[in-house]
């Protein structure tokens, strides 16, 4: 469903992509990890185009995504085309962006109504359903300020949800939650996952990822070192960088 092809980044003068090539097949979830700086969050927002590319290719659903190629260049596309890929592609920050002054069932229910054009009614069963997948049916009028990070994280995936994309992008969506929250959304995460939904994860839940994660991808300095299965790259991993990250974060 994903592909990254020899994909590269600057920042000004700063190579913070190195040439990054990586597959994720449909219904897999593909973990991410990595030291602080290694790009991860960079890669992620290159794939729904928050960022551009200096080079490479980043294909979803065998589509070009934020370019089009005339001549074997590459041409950024319009804002409205970028907009429609992006719809195919839900993501999920570390820091819990919800709309304040909407309740969670409005967060919800934002894009589907102002983006698709969906009517309230239909808008609104649907952001219930979702609610209840994530846990919170019982939270739906609440405030983000009344509602715990963990909670407003799980809302943050209803409503990236709610668009029904066909892949899920999460940047470390527990790292700034209280210890004691963090199971709940993983939870949510892993029977998205079981549900069959297309997931790229960068977080630093090892047990995540040796038990939800099909492939594990370790990236330092901009490359990818190790790519593989999880247990195998946890038990054993073959790069001394990785060994040295897993036996800090284990
Ligand atoms: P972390 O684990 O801390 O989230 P990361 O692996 O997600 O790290 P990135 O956020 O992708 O790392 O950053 C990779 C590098 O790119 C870092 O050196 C960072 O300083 C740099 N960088 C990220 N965003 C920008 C930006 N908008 N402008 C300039 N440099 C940036
Ligand atoms: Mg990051």
């Amino acid at each position: 469903l994903v592909r990254i092809e020899g994909v590269h980044k600057f920042y000004g003068s700063h190579h913070v992509l190195r040439g990054i090539d990586m597959t994720v097949r449909q219904g897999e979830v593909a973990v991410l990890i990595g030291p602080s700086g290694s790009g991860k969050s960079t890669l992620l927002r290159c794939v729904n185009h928050l960022e551009s590319i200096s080079a490479g290719r980043i294909f979803v659903d065998d589509h070009l995504i934020g370019y089009r190629e005339r001549g074997g260049k590459l041409h950024e596309l319009p804002a409205k085309e970028i907009a429609l890929q992006r719809r195919n592609i839900g993501m999920v920050f570390q820091r819990f962006n919800l709309f304040g002054h909407k309740t969670a069932l409005e967060n919800v229910m934002e894009a589907p109504v102002q983006v698709k054009g969906q009517g309230k009614a239909a808008a609104k069963r649907r952001a219930l359903e979702l609610l209840e997948r994530v846990g919170l049916s019982d939270r739906a009028n609440h405030y983000p300020a009344q509602l715990s990070g963990g909670q407003q994280q799980r809302v943050a995936i209803a409503r990236a949800l709610a668009m029904d994309p066909e892949l899920m992008l999460f940047d470390e969506p527990t790292s700034a939650l209280d210890p004691e929250l963090v199971g709940d959304v993983l939870q949510v995460m892993k029977d998205l996952a079981a549900s069959g939904m297309t997931m790229v994860v960068v977080t630093h839940e090892i047990g995540f990822a040796r038990e939800v994660g099909e492939t594990l991808t370790f990236m330092d300095g901009g490359v990818v070192v190790e790519s593989g299965n999880p247990r195998e790259i946890i038990a054993n991993p073959q790069h001394e960088r990785t060994q040295a990250f897993l036996s800090k974060v284990l």
